[in-house]
């Protein structure tokens, strides 16, 4: 298991049964003095839906995230059960790979993402914006 807790920039959100961006809730709470309201205990894992997430506001060393509340658990097959690589493994693993190859992974992604969920445009987005993010930092 991580050491460091995961942290999430989407989450799903029960009341509206939709993939929301962190954003969404950055800015209630900017507006609301720091309270979420209505998003408090209504954030899920983006992934499997079980995992229940707390906001966590933007400090001097890092901007806002959502992670776990220790109590609840991602459901056995959810990714974010898995180690975080550090951005520069993660940039070495995918220079290492082909054009074809990240082709292949970028395909399987989004396969199992249809399985997994019934096919939802929001979440396909999602992951891409995630994707194109964790590219934009390296
Ligand atoms: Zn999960």
């Amino acid at each position: 298991m991580a050491d460091r807790p995961k942290s999430f920039e989407e989450f799903y959100y029960l009341k509206e049964d939709k993939i929301c961006d962190i954003d969404v809730v950055e800015e209630y709470a900017t507006k609301n003095n720091g309270d979420i309201g209505k998003y408090e205990g209504n954030m899920y894992c983006p992934e499997c839906k079980e995992a229940i997430l707390t906001f966590c506001g933007k400090t001097s060393k890092r901007r806002a995230h959502l992670k776990r509340i220790p109590s609840s658990k991602h459901r056995e097959k959810c990714s974010y059960n898995y180690e975080y690589a550090s951005s520069k493994r993660v940039k070495e693993f995918v220079d290492s790979l082909t054009y074809n190859e990240i082709q292949d992974k970028l395909k399987s992604i989004l396969n199992m993402l249809c399985k997994q969920h019934r096919p939802n445009t929001d979440n396909v987005g999602g992951v891409m914006r995630a994707i194109t993010r964790s590219r934009i930092r390296c």
